[in-house]
């Protein structure tokens, strides 16, 4: 299977969905990388790995959804004294923010309140344009959208309609998961079926939207419902060609309702495999983010070396993963220096992944200069089944680092 598949890729042609399902399950893990960073080169500067300069803020965390995935939310119905909804001056605060650490993005979502009046959503999208127009508003997920036709009274269509007048251009891909519907079913059933997220990318393509495709796996998904997620996207893409990128990350259990219910903790080769596999998959995608967040600093370095060319955001604020106990922080020295130590010249870009900046190349790590902070791995999530105590460990032993 691997030869045909090898020479099918290379040749340009498209896999189908059972070969999907064979690289995501037994295909020689270093070749399918090898593989995937070869049609990465023909698809984007093989020199090159992008980033770019963000923020994720949030305007509430009251939802009435109840994904059993979720540590973020808090629900109306039980009192929580950090709940929290932001007015438009409040969301222009976390704007303000963002322009004095210099990002060009910020990726604004929040629960779904039915408290918050339709004008809300357009009035940030509007204020956020007029008081900082070098900062592109890349707010509100699918199911965001879907709450924003409810309380409106509008169409899907006529949501995105009225954000595009308001001066919005990208959509995030938030709310994705897994599209298949037995998984949606079993993880975030009130967010309805594939079709509820597909239907908002589709339309927001028709108004001039770009958005991104993404993707949470690691829980109760098979490799069969990666592929059909695969699939439900790939299609969507040969027929609007309004996707950006593919941004796959894994599920983070902390606090979350399903916790108990997945008893492992995908790692860094089942994300390797991931965005390989997608490389491959997804022909009519240029762009696959990694990233250096949800899957710890060495583990996103070395994904640039299977099939992805783009290492996402530096993420100042972020809150959702945060809720889950994964803790991860950055510079945009870091950054920069995490991709050259890669074997990569860094290039910061816009949401649309247009180019800003050529950093400068692998080269300059001979120069490190001061600014650039001491790199220490994350804090990342224990699974639950962590040891305590480490084999040969007496209790009451104390680590003792060498001098
Ligand atoms: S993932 Fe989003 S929609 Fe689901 S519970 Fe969390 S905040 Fe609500």
């Amino acid at each position: 299977m691997w030869n045909r598949i090898e020479d099918r890729v290379t040749r340009g042609e498209r896999l189908n969905h059972d070969e999907g399902v064979y690289l995501l399950t037994e295909a020689p893990l270093i070749e399918l990388g090898a593989l995937a960073n070869e049609i990465r080169a023909r698809r984007t500067d093989p020199r090159i790995v992008t980033y770019v300069i963000d923020t994720n803020p949030n305007y509430t965390n009251w939802c009435t959804v109840d994904c059993h995935f979720c540590a973020f939310y808090r629900n109306p119905k039980k009192p929580a004294a950090d709940g929290y909804t932001h007015d438009v001056e409040g969301v222009m605060r976390m704007m303000e923010n963002a322009r004095g650490l210099g990002a060009t993005t910020v990726l604004l979502q929040g629960g779904l309140n039915p408290e918050i009046p339709w004008k809300f959503y357009t009035d940030i999208v509007r204020e956020a344009r007029r008081r900082y127009p070098e900062i592109t508003p890349h707010f509100f997920s699918a199911p965001e959208i879907h709450q924003m036709a409810e309380v409106s009274g509008l169409s899907l269509r006529g949501v995105l309609e009225a954000l595009h007048e308001a001066g919005q251009r990208t959509l995030p891909g938030g709310g994705a998961e897994i599209l298949a519907t037995r998984v949606r079913k079993r993880i975030s059933i009130k967010k309805g079926g594939p079709e509820a997220w597909l239907d908002v990318h589709r339309h927001a393509h028709a108004v001039g939207m770009r958005s991104t495709a993404t993707m949470m796996y690691g829980h109760v998904e098979t490799p069969d419902e990666i592929v059909e997620h695969f699939d439900h996207i790939r299609a969507l893409q040969d027929e609007t060609g309004g996707f950006t990128a593919f941004v796959p990350w894994s599920y983070k259990r902390g606090n979350t309702p399903m916790e108990s219910k997945v008893p492992f903790v995908a790692g860094a080769s089942q994300y390797f495999r991931v965005l390989a596999a997608s490389r491959l998959y997804l022909d009519n995608f240029q762009h696959i983010q990694a990233s250096w967040f949800s899957e710890g600093k060495k583990t996103g370095q070395m994904s640039l070396h299977f099939g992805a060319d783009d290492f996402g955001g530096t993420l100042f604020e972020e809150n959702v993963h945060l809720a889950t106990g994964h803790v991860n922080k950055t510079t945009v020295a870091e950054v920069e220096t995490l991709i050259r130590e890669s074997g990569f010249t860094p290039a910061q870009r816009t949401t649309l992944y247009e180019i800003l900046r050529v950093g400068e190349g692998p080269e300059a790590l001979a120069n490190l200069s001061a600014e650039v902070p001491l790199f220490i791995e994350s804090l990342r999530e224990l699974p639950a089944e962590y040891p305590a105590r480490l084999e040969g460990e007496e209790p009451g032993d104390t680590l003792v680092m060498p001098r």
